[in-house]
């Protein structure tokens, strides 16, 4: 099938409904466009398990807060729709603002306890403006699944978790993080660095590798992976100029986990390298613990 390109709901919703009527399972990525091959891998996944793939292209002012990037936010459309053409989406839906957010918008979603740490703490109001979106979106769409990555972890638990308190019929499928070949974590806001910049945004991977193999070997101590983590980022060549956090949390509440790690964690970081908010993860489980997540762990490759 051809790929289409959507710009209003009504038209999306006349489409969708022709798909729905053939019998057709629908996926769905949701993306701020800027696509890279991390999106890519969410839509292959969806056009993999699905008859029809959606991929939504919206940069949502409601999700920034003052003095963010969302005028700076990139954007080549042209660029996105080869790879959503590449990748075998089905149908793009590029919307604008007034669309979205016509006049007199008043309902949000309020997330509650998962949104509090990590991102929440210093973005406040970024997660229910996701949230809010998410919802709008799953109910323009109604899709079977929807595809997150785990890039932006708290995000994915975020929204799986409204997803079941509100009682959408959509599976969250989280998709492991892609990352370049030298383990950078591919971003949008990576074209924001500069050559210098990509190789100071390096430590922060190379922390959590650090941290992730230190884990395999059999180090349970949540001080010791933290400082593992640490010693890249605060090496001064590494020129990491400011960690916002570094958090080992529970996989599922997000709550922190101290002393010895007996569950399935998440090792978080953000950090600015210059003026440019980075943020990374890695997941570490005790083997039995793995198969309840529905994450898988094996790092991607471009
Ligand atoms: P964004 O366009 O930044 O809002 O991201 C759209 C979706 O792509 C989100 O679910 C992100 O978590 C996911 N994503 C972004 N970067 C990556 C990556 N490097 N690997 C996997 N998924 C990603």
């Amino acid at each position: 099938m051809a790929m289409r390109v959507v710009r209003t709901i009504a038209d999306l919703r006349a489409l969708l409904r022709t798909l729905r009527e053939k019998g057709q399972r629908i996926g769905f990525v949701p993306t701020m466009g800027f696509l890279h091959e991390g999106h890519g891998a969410l839509i292959r996944q969806s056009a993999a398990r699905c008859d029809a793939t959606v991929v939504s292209i919206f940069v949502n002012p409601n999700q920034f807060g003052p003095g963010e990037d969302l005028a700076s936010y990139p954007r080549d459309l042209e660029r996105d729709q080869s790879l959503c053409l590449e990748t075998g989406a089905s149908v793009l839906f590029i919307p604008e603002d007034a669309e979205i957010y016509p006049t007199g918008f008043q309902t949000h979603v309020e997330p509650g306890q998962l949104a509090e740490p990590l991102c929440g703490r210093f973005r406040p109001g970024h997660f229910r403006g996701v949230a809010t979106v998410v919802a709008k979106l799953f109910s323009i769409v109604q899709p079977d699944l929807a595809f997150f990555g785990q890039k932006d972890y708290q995000q994915a638990i975020v929204i799986r978790r409204m997803v079941r308190d509100l009682n959408m019929p959509v599976d969250v499928v989280v998709v492991p993080t892609v990352r370049e070949a030298d383990g950078l974590a591919l971003s949008s806001r990576n074209t924001y660095l500069d050559e210098k910049g990509r190789k100071r945004a390096l430590s922060i991977n190379h922390g959590l590798q650090a941290a992730r193999e230190a884990f395999e070997g059999g180090e349970r101590s949540a001080a010791r992976l933290l400082e593992i983590v640490q010693g890249p980022l605060s090496h001064s060549k590494s020129g990491v100029t400011r960690v916002q956090y570094l958090e080992l949390v529970d996989a599922q509440t997000l709550e922190p986990v101290q002393g010895t790690v007996d569950r399935t964690v998440a090792l978080c970081v953000a950090a600015y390298v210059g003026s440019t908010r980075l943020i990374d993860n890695v997941i570490l489980a005790p083997a039995a613990d793995e198969a309840g997540l529905n994450v898988s762990l094996s790092p991607q490759r471009v």
